[in-house]
């Protein structure tokens, strides 16, 4: 089955925004608009800082079992609440990626898990506001207890074959599918460039 690694939730082909700061963080004056590296960004005529926008990095751990995946309803309130996906979260400044999987699992499913493989990664076009390039990982359980939790209200394990349900992320049922049809478990983790081993 074909790698699909951009997905898109609305025509970002059309849209050009601008970064809604207004300020400078750094020093509180008034952003200008100015051309830097082909690109207008905020400017900081006073401190010369300027707000380059990125995609914000971020991962989705695979918890599978024989030919079950372990789901959670992402709750009220949250970013598209009432549907369903993958443990996932962005990375925090100070976490590796691997870390950042093992949290994430952790705090939405109460599950502990190792991280086996990098499935995949891909570009997410969720929002204008929101690009997310996210590290797809396969977890291992070995230890916790089915609990939901953070922004997730319910957990349920799905048969790989469908149906699945509602999913929030369409990135998450192109891999789910694929790592059904395919068992390919992508690339091992490096452990020995791990920081905390
Ligand atoms: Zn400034």
């Amino acid at each position: 089955m074909k790698v699909k690694q951009v997905f898109s939730a609305y025509d970002f082909t059309n849209n050009s925004s601008l970064d809604d700061l207004k300020y400078c963080p750094r020093c509180g004056e008034k952003f200008i608009i100015k051309e830097e590296s082909g690109k207008k960004r905020p400017f900081c005529s006073v401190c010369e800082f300027v707000h380059y926008k990125n995609p914000s990095p971020a991962v989705s751990v695979l918890v599978a079992k024989n030919d079950l995946v372990l789901l959670g309803k992402r709750a009220p309130g949250s970013f598209m609440e009432g549907k369903w996906c993958s443990p996932c979260g962005f990375i925090e400044f100070d976490e590796d990626f691997i870390t950042a999987g093992i949290r994430e699992t952790k705090e939405e499913t109460g599950l502990d898990v190792s991280i086996k493989s990098v499935i995949s990664v891909c570009s997410n076009y969720l929002s204008p506001d929101l690009h997310s390039l996210v590290v797809v990982l396969l977890g291992n359980i070995i230890g916790g207890k089915l609990c939901p939790g953070d922004d997730i209200d319910a957990l349920q394990w799905f048969n790989m074959a469908g149906p699945l349900p509602s999913m929030a992320f369409s990135a998450d049922l192109h891999i789910i599918e694929r790592f059904y049809k395919t068992k390919i478990e992508g690339l091992q983790i490096d452990f020995d460039f791990l920081l905390d081993k």
